[in-house]
């Protein structure tokens, strides 16, 4: 039976690598995610049949009713509400990691060396990703509404993660480990993840999550280890590499080394940036639809505001409306617009958007000076020109779509409000930029009904 597991194993670990390169292109995607879906389900019935196995009754229940909680759950969560998903269902994996070390622990057969050093440091990094996971749910769906700072933070961390350490190297140095030990490395494990993502402000929260999933990763595998059991360490393995990389990336969009995301954490209050003259010119959504309804060029820039007021609809109906009447309509899309690595993206996906209308950051920018119209919808710090001259601006350097090369801007937007940065937008002062205040969903729906009753 043995080698029936170790082949199915194989396979599953070689469904994984295929499904996750699916989805490195919106495409095919949902195929790579139904693909690794299907190789976990396959994954966990093998398993069953492993020598030894017992307990079979209490495994049957646990997956039922973790499996219903999951599909329930994902079939009901709003657009808007995915990063806390991601965020908790992250945290389950690192609490799953964690638990399969307190088990081989409690089971006492650990004696020093490799394994046990793997187990203790899963134990560590599960435990930290569990709490510091929860924490970043309750932050992003508005359970814990402030970022709590303790005085001497950072030596704090460091102090509680030494102390964590040396606990964790007498564990595994030990014969005969101490029950409490175990105990309070686990307690302070956890206390080390709620300590280090307490004072992470809410917007900062998609890196953090990021890297957590990658801790997540990286305890899966090395449990995988303990266990003996190769899926877990292919399936640890990838999780943590993909993490790492995405965390890099999307600090890299922010132009925010990950060391300043966890230990300078922003206020979102406005910080540093020079004072910006001039004043803003209102546009009524007439002026607006009649702009781009005599356009040739277009290009909508959608950003977190959309998201906001799930306006990614309506946006596309007006693109649609535009384009019989003869405008060429393109969407730009910012890495890190929105909240999370691919919003826009898949906002945009669900509404309906051909993706050969949708043009990444490099893809597009040149275009921007060739184009009539550019139409900022809900964005702001991903087309503030400040990022690229302002050096006391927090979003210096951080590259953004030229949508102040266009000929003519219109942005979508509330009020005055800032972006995550909490800065103003030079954009909005500029002589070719006008403001159509309102709510995203509200702003487009009026738009639509004047290109409509616009004649030919
Ligand atoms: P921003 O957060 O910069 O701006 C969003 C704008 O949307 C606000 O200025 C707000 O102005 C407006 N808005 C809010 N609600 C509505 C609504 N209902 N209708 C219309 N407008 C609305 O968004 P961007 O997408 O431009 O930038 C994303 C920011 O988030 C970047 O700074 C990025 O670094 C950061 N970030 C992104 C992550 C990611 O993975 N994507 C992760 C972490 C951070 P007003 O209140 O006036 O309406």
């Amino acid at each position: 039976m043995k080698w029936f597991i170790d082949i199915s194993y194989v396979a599953v670990a070689v469904v994984f690598v295929l499904g996750l390169k699916a989805m490195s292109s919106p495409a095919t995607a949902r195929k790579g995610i139904v693909w690794a879906g299907w190789a976990m389900i396959a994954a966990t019935l093998v398993t069953l049949f492993w020598p030894g196995m017992q307990n079979f009754a209490l495994m049957i229940v646990a997956m039922v009713i973790g499996g219903s909680v999951a599909w329930w759950s994902g079939k009901n969560v709003a657009m808007t509400d995915m990063p806390q998903m991601v965020a908790i269902y992250n945290g389950m994996g690192g609490g799953a990691a964690a638990a399969i070390a307190a088990v081989e622990f409690a089971r006492g057969e650990m004696h020093g060396g490799m394994v046990a050093l793997l187990a203790v440091l899963g134990a560590l990094i599960g435990s930290v990703a569990f709490s510091g996971s929860c924490v970043a749910y309750a932050k992003l769906q508005g359970i814990m509404k402030k970022a709590y700072r303790f005085p001497m933070q950072n030596q704090l961390n460091v102090g509680l993660a030494a102390v964590v350490g040396i606990l964790g190297l007498a564990i595994v140095t030990a014969t005969d480990p101490d029950g409490w030990a175990i105990v309070l490395f686990f307690v302070l494990s956890l206390a080390l993840g709620v300590i280090v993502t307490s004072p992470i402000g809410g917007a900062d929260m998609p890196v953090v999550i990021s890297l957590l999933n990658a801790f997540t990763g990286l305890a899966v595998g090395f449990e995988g280890y303990v266990l003996g059991n190769p899926a877990l360490v292919v399936a640890g393995i990838v999780v943590g590499a993909s993490g790492t990389l995405l965390t890099q990336l999307m600090a890299k969009a922010m132009n925010r080394p990950i060391t300043n995301v966890l230990f300078t954490p922003m206020t979102g209050e406005a910080q540093g940036g020079e004072a910006i003259e001039g004043s803003m010119r209102e546009m009524g959504a007439l002026d607006a639809a009649a702009t781009m309804r005599y356009a040739n060029k277009v290009i909508i820039v959608p950003g977190y505001g959309m998201a906001v007021a799930g306006a990614q609809h309506k946006v596309w109906e007006m693109s649609q409306l535009l384009e019989e009447a003869g405008v060429e309509v393109v969407f730009a899309i910012h890495p890190v617009a929105g909240r999370m690595p691919g919003h826009m993206n898949v906002l945009l996906a669900e509404a309906g958007v051909p993706y050969d209308k949708i043009f990444d950051l490099e893809e597009i920018n040149a275009e921007f000076s060739l184009s009539d119209v550019a139409l900022v919808i809900g964005a702001n710090d991903v087309v503030n020109p400040t990022a690229r001259t302002d050096k006391s601006s927090p979003i210096y350097g951080m590259p953004i779509l030229n949508a102040d090369q266009a000929q003519n801007v219109i942005v979508i937007k509330r009020g005055k409000g800032t972006g995550y940065s909490g800065i103003e937008n030079a954009l909005f002062y500029k002589e070719n930029c006008s403001m159509l205040y309102g709510s995203a969903q509200q702003a487009v729906g009026e738009i639509i009904s004047h290109v409509k009753s616009m004649e030919g």
